[in-house]
Formats: structure tokens, sequence, C-alpha cells
């Protein structure tokens, strides 16, 4: 078990964070082993599925419980060291995916956790109580429609009710649908991406500022698409690179507050929204084969960047754009 020892995920956590520094690239090289591509990766993550991957279709919005193979989101896999004790968080699409592996990752660095989702994600989101509160953290569930107002804005003060204050809002949620031309993207498309991409990140991060003290972080999530503009994903990539100047105006003018903005953009990672439509089905065999490291990532491999953007000792840090892309480049570093 000592290969899936917290000071190594924080060791490669830390060395992703700062990028080209000596000191991490050493701690990196010394924890690290190669694949047979050459890529650096960990003993745990050697053992992650890699492509092909089975077809499989889902309707949206999909259950990571209901993929095959199931998504690695922390469960088992991520040992916190109390990097996040005390703290409470709010996260948009926190059932699945990215989210969950945030929320399961919060909950064992020692955080209540409260998440919100669709009412069709149930099943997800009892799985994520079981493990947060197997942690010993709180837990609560707000199910609900961002794109409706009312609903979104009231979720930090719910969540302040439930868990006695907020320190962490994680914008996460996202709609995602390609398409093959813009002549086929509909209005009705158009207006579901805005709205839970933007709109209630917008809602959300307005609602819960009353609430948020010096110390706060607010996390969005943003994609490797906002840079890499595929032709198939139009709406869904203009929500990611606004998401993008929304960090970092966000960033500028929550400073002097002391509340830190930063931005993480995934690359292929393995979760539902990829299985609902989020990209062609004949694709999903291959998806992330094309990245230096030649396969998608896990949710749980987010988790150690999603945590130290939470903590309040990575103090100097707002305004920023971390990548989890497999080695692919990303966009406003
Ligand atoms: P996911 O399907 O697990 O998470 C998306 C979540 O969004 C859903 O679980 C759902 O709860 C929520 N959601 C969508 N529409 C909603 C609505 N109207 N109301 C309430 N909730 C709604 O997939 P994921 O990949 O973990 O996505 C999380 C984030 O990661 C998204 O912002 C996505 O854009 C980003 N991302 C994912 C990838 C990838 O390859 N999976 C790559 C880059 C960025
Ligand atoms: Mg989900």
């Amino acid at each position: 078990m000592t290969e899936f020892a917290p000071t190594r995920r924080a060791l490669v956590a830390g060395a992703a964070l700062m990028g080209a520094a000596a000191a991490s690239g050493s701690a990196f090289a010394q924890n690290s082993q190669s694949n047979s591509s050459g890529a650096p990766m960990t003993a745990q993550a050697a053992q992650f599925p890699k492509p092909p991957y089975p077809e499989q279709q889902q309707p949206w919005p999909g259950l990571a419980q209901r993929m095959n193979p199931r998504p690695d989101h922390g469960e088992e896999t991520y040992q916190g060291t109390g990097r996040l004790s005390g703290k409470r968080a709010l996260i948009t699409g926190g059932d699945s995916g990215i989210g969950r592996a945030a929320a399961i990752a919060f909950a064992k660095e020692g955080a209540d956790v409260a998440i919100a989702y669709l009412p069709a994600e149930e099943p997800d989101a009892q799985e994520v109580k079981q493990v947060v509160e197997r942690a010993g953290r709180k837990f609560a569930a707000f199910p609900g429609d961002l794109r409706e107002q009312s609903y979104t804005t009231g979720l930090p003060g719910q969540a302040v009710q439930a868990l006695g204050g907020l320190d962490i809002l994680v914008n996460n949620a996202a709609y995602q649908q390609w398409v093959p031309r813009l002549e086929d993207l509909s209005d009705e498309q158009f207006d579901q991406t805005m709205k839970t991409n933007l709109y209630a990140m917008f809602w959300l991060t307005k609602a819960a500022l009353p609430h948020l003290n010096q110390g706060a972080a607010i996390i969005n999530t943003s994609s490797e698409v906002a840079a890499a503009a595929p032709e198939n994903l139009i709406d869904y990539s203009m929500t990611k690179a606004a998401i993008l100047l929304f960090t970092k105006t966000m960033a500028k003018q929550l400073a002097s507050r002391g509340i830190r903005v930063n931005a993480v953009t995934p690359g292929p990672i393995w979760t539902p929204l990829q299985v609902v439509g989020g990209q062609k089905p004949e694709k999903l065999p291959q998806f992330g084969a094309t990245t230096p490291i030649g396969r998608a990532g896990q949710p749980v491999e987010l988790a150690p960047l999603y945590v130290a953007l939470a903590d309040p000792a990575f103090s100097y840090s707002t305004g920023q754009v971390f990548g989890a892309t497999g080695g692919d480049a990303q966009p406003g570093a």
C-alpha cells in the first residue's frame, strides 16, 4: 500500500502545481515510474483502465454507477491528511465524476460537504453520502436543477444552514452535447448549456459571496477545450473559455477580501458526461488515447488538485488555471 500513500499523492499534486520547479521535479522523479510509452505515472495510475473502453451510452444525465468500467472517484484509493480540517464545502455536480472526486477528497481531508445534483442522479448521490459519512464528516444533499435561478441562489444559504458555514465553493456542474454542425445546434441546447455552465456559476457565486470570509476559496471547473476548440463542441467550449475569464476577473475583485478564485482545466476524464452525448459515441473506445499519457484520466486523479486549491496554505495563487490533461496543452496558463 505504500505506493498509495497520501505523501506520494501530495508530491505528485505538488509537482503538477509547481510545474518545472526543480525541487518538485526531483520529488516527482523519485516517486514515479514509467509506463511502456515513457509517461510518468504512479503505481496506482499504472492500474487505471486504458483504451479501448467498452462502447456504452446512457440517457442524460447518466450515472457513474452504470459506467463500465466504473470510474475511480477515490472511494477506496484517496487518503487524506487533514488538509481541510473543519472547512465547509459546496460542490455542484458533486454526485459523480470530478465533482464526486472533490467531494470525497474534501471529506477525507476533514471537510464537511454539501453537493448539488439533478434529482435523477439520486443513486449516485447516495454513494457519495456513504463515503463522506464513513469519513466521519457531515453530508448535505441538495437535488435540483441549476437552470432554475431560485433553486441555485438558495443553495449557499442551505449549505450554511446544514454545515454551519461555507468556506469552499466548487462551480463544477456542466452540460455538454456534441453536435456535428452549427445548423444542428438548437436554441434549446444553446440555452441549456449557457444556463447550466454560466448562469448557474454567476447566480451561485453571487449568492455565496455574503457567506464567504477571508481564507475562502472558489474553484471553477473549466476544460482544455477552452483552447483546443473541438469543432463539435461549440456552445460547451464557449462556456469553458468564459469560465476562465470569470475566474480571472473574480480573482482580482476578491483578492482584497482574502478570497481566492482558481480554475481547473481537465482533459479527457472517465465520467458520465462522456457517455450521455458529450462526444461522438464511436469515439468513446479511444477516449484519451491521443494524450501523451495514452488513456482517459480517472476523477480521483484530479482530487489532489481540488484539495490544493481549497487549502488556505495555497495562499499566493489566485486567478490561476491548473491543468490535468494527461499531457496535452492547456489554456490560460
Ligand atoms: P459528470 O456528468 O459526472 O458531472 C456533471 C454534473 O453536472 C452532473 O453530475 C450533474 O449533477 C451536473 N448537472 C448538469 N446539468 C445540471 C443541471 N441542469 N442542474 C443541476 N446539475 C446539473 O461529468 P464530469 O466530467 O465530472 O463533469 C464535471 C466538470 O468537469 C464539468 O464542468 C465538465 O465540463 C468538466 N470537464 C470534464 C471533462 C471530462 O472529460 N469528463 C473534461 C473537461 C472538463
Ligand atoms: Mg452525475
